[in-house]
């Protein structure tokens, strides 16, 4: 199977890799003359999505993850002026939907183990916030950062406790799973995305989980422009032009059938960096804290601290890997130092922001050969090792 890659010879961070069935499902979206939105991949994507997730609950598909995020605190009531509260360390996707609505996010710091949502400062935001406005934030978002879980038990007690939605962004985290149950299920919705880097792709995509058949069929209605059931266009409120194409569609069915082999080949990758960077003193991976955690390791990632490395940072191993014409990324800039949030209310510890000085991505995609993750490992060590 030949991979995409946009440059020669650059190792990149995660790359599309198609699995071989996509261009059939395509070829029959273009056959059959479904081009359009909707159509009969839209659907069988969509049972696919629910039957791995267990099966229990309706997925929406739709353009984007950020759609789904949108649509999900749309359909908790957020409103102008409510406060969401939501994790700092993420992608800004997470957190900008917050905003459409007109409600304002407060930000909640990571735990050092799965460097997710703390779940006792949420609990201290939460009085806090209760303290301060006389309300109860109106829903609670995290994610599975890097598709490593959050500690969900934690998290839904705390927002059962004051009665608050929790929308989980898991668009990091398709085959992720917690206690045996796969992330995207655990909120009241869950979000998927289907970006080109993601661990299966539509091209661009997403997809709302939903609790109930109602909610779905409101998620589709608020998809597709609101339209009322009448022979001509009528409206009572507004929606969004957000569903996905049968075309894309066709890429994800297509995905859908490699989607446990992706998962298993992002596992061995980190597990290969894992046993290469063993060893080399102020190099750490995110890790699965014990056996409830089961990570996609969408991407690995590693710690860099200086004071055991001999001084050796993150950046000098970042632009060391960029010699190499090795892609890496830092973590996710906390959004609570993000200029565009930089009034909005924050509840820290001090850990995200230490992830974000130490914390890089390395290449993880599933078409990397095992030879390419030795060449980025070895030079890690390399830098490392020559200055100790
Ligand atoms: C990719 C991503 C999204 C958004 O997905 P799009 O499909 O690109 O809109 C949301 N949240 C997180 C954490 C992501 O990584």
């Amino acid at each position: 199977m030949k991979t995409i890659c946009r440059e020669k010879d650059r190792i990149l961070l995660s790359v599309a890799q198609m699995g071989g069935a996509e261009q059939k499902y395509v070829q029959e979206a273009f056959d059959t003359n479904w081009v359009a939105p909707l159509g009969p991949n839209v659907n069988a994507f969509e049972a696919a999505l629910s039957d791995y997730l267990g099966g229990r609950k309706p997925v929406v598909a739709l353009n984007s993850g950020t759609s789904a995020i949108h649509l999900a605190l749309k359909q908790i009531g957020i409103v102008n002026g409510d406060e969401v509260i939501c994790q700092s360390l993420t992608f800004i996707a997470t957190a900008a939907p917050i905003t459409y609505l007109g409600a304002q996010p407060v930000f909640v710091d990571s735990e050092a183990e799965t460097w997710n949502m703390c779940p006792v400062l949420l609990e201290k935001a939460i009085q806090d916030r209760i303290e301060q406005t006389g309300l109860v934030p109106k829903a609670i978002m995290h994610i599975h950062l890097y598709g490593m879980p959050a500690k969900m038990s934690e998290i839904l007690a705390v927002a059962q406790k004051y009665g608050i939605p929790v929308v989980e962004d898991a668009a990091e985290a398709l085959g992720s799973s917690y206690a045996g149950q796969k992330c995207g299920t655990f909120g009241e919705f869950g979000v998927l995305s289907f970006n080109g880097n993601k661990i299966i792709t539509t091209s661009g995509g997403g997809a709302l989980v939903c609790a109930t058949a109602d909610e779905a069929k409101k998620t589709m209605f608020l998809a597709t422009q609101a339209r009322d059931n009448a022979p001509h266009y009528q409206h009572s409120e507004i929606g969004y032009n957000y569903r996905l194409s049968n075309v894309c569609a066709g890429i994800g069915r297509g995905q859908m059938e490699v989607l446990p082999d992706r998962v298993a080949r992002r596992r061995e990758v980190n597990r290969l960096y894992r046993e290469i960077l063993n060893g080399v003193e102020g190099i750490s991976l995110q890790t699965e804290p014990n056996e409830s955690f089961y990570s996609n390791y969408w991407l690995t990632s590693i710690l860099v601290d200086p004071s055991q490395t001999g001084g050796i940072t993150r950046e000098d191993i970042r632009l060391a890997c960029e010699a190499a014409n090795i892609e890496t990324r830092p973590l996710w800039k906390p959004m609570h130092l993000q200029p565009v949030f930089k009034t909005a209310p924050f509840y820290g510890n001090g850990t995200s922001e230490r992830l974000f000085d130490q914390g890089l991505c390395l290449p993880s995609g599933t078409s990397l050969t095992d030879d390419q993750i030795h060449y980025v490992a070895d030079v890690i060590k390399k830098i490392i090792l020559v200055n100790q």
